[in-house]
This record gives structure tokens, C-alpha cells and sequence, in this order.
């Protein structure tokens, strides 16, 4: 029985291990192993809302030993070291982690499929790594809140002003921006920490383009501006950045924008990892894939999501998005659930279906690509709002079905009529 390994239980690697066990794993054809260096798999998307206290992680982050069970594949948590290519294993932290003085373990593969995501990129901006916060993990999202909160407490005690500095006006500058105006109101609301929003908490999003949100149409960009100002965010574009210290972000102009808490989000490039296979890659260390998501150099390994180069002839470059991710993995499982006789391998189209970006409750923008027509439509407020939490669902759905969804969606509205709308300490 052949061994497939998924390196990566995120929005693309756990939805084909999903696949792979389903199919493969139940009729015993091939033996389905996901590695993932944590317990448990939380959609990317949604890390703004844990960043911002909306929502808690412990309550959505999905146990994948108890998936692995449900859907027959294996599960082994550990952070890939290294790939040998030459003898198709991979080296693993040992059992308790990094800093384990154990043994590390191999794990032997006959075809390997790498869905390692994306990590910040701070293009090399002076002091940008050392101060900025990022929002690659649950970590990162949790310690970004940890501050948030004590900046709140520091501002309603000591009605000293907290000034959140967000670098990247894309979607997830965005995003954070307005869940955090959102939460800092809530907060107040529970007179948690005798705040004044308005006052005490001062949130600027830096971008370097003309405009918010470069990838949708200019108007747009310009409702999510107005909709960031209605809510007391300042909005400072074509303004790069030149360095980062403790205390503020400096740009290029040389003005000082006072930052007790720095978030970095103006960019991605894949993990290190990916630099140390000998595989071809690209500017962001992206691995050059095929029409069939191999790896252009080895035959044997595949790369989904973030962490991979797929350029289609003519729409050009697929973005990092979990769309991206999502619909690579169905093609993946289509692929390596194939017969050796089972024709011709069909290659992989990217179909693009728009983008939708949330600003906070009940509103968002975005636009709409039909899938035939390729005509595009632009949405906004409550109906792309609803769009936009469809967009989770339907990650759910590939992984739970509809029953288990629907069990969960009724558990999720419960739990908002009872619960606060945000964190408080
Ligand atoms: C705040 C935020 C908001 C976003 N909003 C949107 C949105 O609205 N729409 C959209 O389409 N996209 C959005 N994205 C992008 C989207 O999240 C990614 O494109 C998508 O998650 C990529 O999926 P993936 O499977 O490639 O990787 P990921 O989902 O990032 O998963 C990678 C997995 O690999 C594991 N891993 C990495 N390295 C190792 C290693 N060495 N060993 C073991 N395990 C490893 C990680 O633990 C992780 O579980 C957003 C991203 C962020 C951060």
C-alpha cells in the first residue's frame, strides 16, 4: 500500500487528507498520514477575529486526532526539519517539540504533498521583524489580543491612549482594523476597563499603494476608507514604510506614527522550509508547480495553498488565498485517487469566484465572478456580509458534512445569544 503525506492540516492540506482518508484511506488503497506541527487546524481566515477577541480558539480549533479517526487517515504532530528527497522521508521535531532533546523521527513517503502555507514577509524593513506582530498563527493572534487588552486596561486605568499601528491595507489590515474598533466598543460597553474608545484607542492603517484594498475596484476601496473613518481609524495611504522601532513606525517621508502595538500584514512569502528542498522557486520562495501541482524537479512531491507557485498560461499567477488552497485540494484528491490506467491526467484551472473582505458586523465588500460568464459584480453590506460567512461554512462543509455544519451552526448562534460579543480579559 503506497504512503501519501500531507505536510500541513491548513485551509488546503486538511481538506485532501479529508478526501484522501475518505476515498483512498477507507478502501485501504493507500495508507493517508497529515503532519502538522499543531494539535489542531483553525482557518486562517478567521485569525483577525481571535487578534480582536471576537472569537475564542479553543471553542473553533478542530482536534485532529479525533478527524483523523473519523475520516481514516493518520495523524502525526511534529514540524517538518528537513526533506530527503533522495530516500523520500521526512525528518520531524522529536515527540515534544522543538525544544525535546529526543530523537528526531523519519517518516518514509512514497508521494509527499506540501500545503505549508505562507508567512509574513517583511521585506527586509529595518526593525519590522523585531517589533512588529504578525498574524501567521493562533500564537501570534493570541499574543497580538494578550497586548491589545493590556493596552486597554493601561488606557482606561492610566487614561494613557493605546495607538495600534496596522501595516497593509489589504484584506487582513482590513479585517483587524475594523474588529478592533468593533471589540474596543464592546469593551467599553462592559465597562470592562473604564474606556473611552473614542479617546483612548487610536487605530492607523499604513498602506504604501493609492488606495485600500489594491485587488478590488477603486470604489470599492474607497467604501471600506469611509467605513474605516466612520469608525474613528485613520487611514494614511501612498505612505510607505521606511523602519520600525519600539515605539513607532517611521515612513519613507520621515513622519513618526506613535505605535504601541505594531501589526504587520503587508505581505506573504513561504516558509523557509520550502528554500531547503532543491526544488525551483520562486521571488518568495513560492515552489514552482506543474499543471498537476508537482513540483517541477521531483515527480514524487506536490504543493498546494500558499506555499506554492502555480502560473496558469492565461490568467497568470494563482493569488494566496484560501480559495486557491481549497480548490487545489479537490483537484489533488481527484488526482492521486486516479488509476494508473485511468487515462490522461488532467490538469489543474484555477477558477477565480471574487473576493470578499469584512468590515466588521453585518457589512462587507467585495466582488463576484460568475463561473461561466467570468463577469464580475461588485457586493456590498449585509448581503456581502452573509456571503462572506458562507465562505467558512463552505470550508466546514468539505470537512464535516451538512449535518454536523448545521449542528454546529445552531451551537455557534446559541452561543452568541448567551456569551459576550468579545473576549474581556
Ligand atoms: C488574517 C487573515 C485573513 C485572511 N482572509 C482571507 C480571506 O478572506 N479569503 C481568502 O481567500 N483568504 C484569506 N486569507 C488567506 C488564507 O488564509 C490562506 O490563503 C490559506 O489559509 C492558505 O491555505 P494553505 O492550506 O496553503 O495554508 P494554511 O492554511 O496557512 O496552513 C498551513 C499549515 O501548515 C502547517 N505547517 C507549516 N509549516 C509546517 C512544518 N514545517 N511542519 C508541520 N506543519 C507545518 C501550519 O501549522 C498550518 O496548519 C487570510 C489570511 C490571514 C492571515
Amino acid at each position: 500500500m503506497e504512503t501519501i503525506v500531507i505536510v500541513g492540516g491548513g485551509a488546503g492540506g486538511l481538506e485532501l487528507a479529508t478526501r484522501l482518508g475518505d476515498t483512498l484511506g477507507a478502501a485501504k488503497r493507500a495508507r493517508i498520514v497529515l503532519v502538522d506541527r499543531s494539535p489542531g487546524h483553525f482557518w486562517k481566515p478567521l485569525l483577525h477575529t481571535v487578534a480582536s477577541g471576537k472569537c475564542d480558539p479553543q471553542v473553533t480549533e478542530l482536534a485532529f486526532t479525533a478527524h483523523a479517526l473519523d475520516h481514516d487517515f493518520d495523524f502525526i504532530q511534529g514540524e517538518v526539519l528537513c526533506v530527503d528527497r533522495a530516500h523520500q522521508t521526512i525528518t520531524l521535531t522529536p515527540r515534544g517539540g522543538r525544544h525535546d532533546d529526543g530523537v528526531c523521527r523519519t517518516i518514509g513517503y512514497d508521494k509527499l504533498v506540501l500545503a505549508l502555507g505562507a508567512v509574513t514577509n517583511f521585506y527586509n524593513v529595518p526593525g519590522a521583524a523585531r517589533h512588529a506582530l504578525t498574524l501567521d498563527s493562533v500564537a501570534d493572534a493570541e499574543a497580538f489580543r494578550r497586548r491589545f487588552v493590556d493596552g486597554c486596561i493601561g488606557a482606561g486605568e492610566r487614561k494613557e491612549q493605546v495607538n495600534v499601528v496596522i501595516v497593509g491595507g489589504g484584506a487582513t489590515g482590513v479585517e483587524l482594523a475594523a474588529e478592533l474598533s468593533n471589540s474596543a466598543r464592546a469593551l467599553a460597553e462592559y465597562r470592562v476597563h473604564a474606556l473611552d474608545p473614542e479617546r483612548d484607542i487610536r487605530i492607523t492603517v499604513i498602506e504604501r499603494g493609492d488606495h485600500l484594498l489594491p485587488h478590488l475596484h477603486p470604489l470599492q476601496s474607497q467604501r471600506a476608507a469611509n467605513h474605516l473613518r466612520s469608525l474613528g481609524i485613520a487611514v494614511r495611504t501612498a505612505t510607505a514604510v521606511a523602519h520600525v522601532t519600539d515605539n513607532a513606525v517611521i515612513d519613507t517621508a520621515g513622519a513618526a506614527h506613535r505605535a504601541d502595538l505594531t501589526l504587520w500584514a503587508a505581505g506573504v512569502e513561504a516558509p523557509e522550509l520550502c528554500a531547503n528542498l532543491g526544488l525551483t522557486l520562486n521571488h518568495i520562495r513560492q515552489i514552482v508547480v506543474d499543471s498537476s501541482l508537482r513540483a517541477a524537479c521531483d515527480s514524487r512531491i506536490y504543493a498546494l495553498g500558499d506555499c506554492a507557485s502555480y502560473v496558469c498560461p492565461v490568467k497568470g499567477a494563482a493569488p494566496p488565498r484560501a480559495q486557491v488552497a481549497h480548490q487545489q485540494a479537490m483537484f489533488l484528491a481527484e488526482l492521486l485517487s486516479r488509476r494508473d490506467d485511468d487515462g490522461p491526467r488532467p490538469g489543474f484551472r484555477y477558477h477565480d469566484y471574487g473576493s470578499l473582505v469584512s468590515l466588521g458586523p453585518q457589512t462587507a465588500v467585495g466582488v463576484l465572478t460568475g463561473a461561466i460568464t467570468g463577469k464580475s459584480i461588485r457586493v456590498g453590506g449585509a448581503t456581502a456580509s452573509l456571503l462572506y460567512e458562507l465562505m467558512y461554512q463552505k470550508h466546514l462543509l468539505q470537512l464535516h458534512g451538512a449535518l454536523r455544519v448545521a449542528a454546529q451552526t445552531l451551537a455557534d448562534w446559541l452561543r452568541a445569544k448567551i456569551l459576550p460579543p468579545v473576549r474581556l480579559h
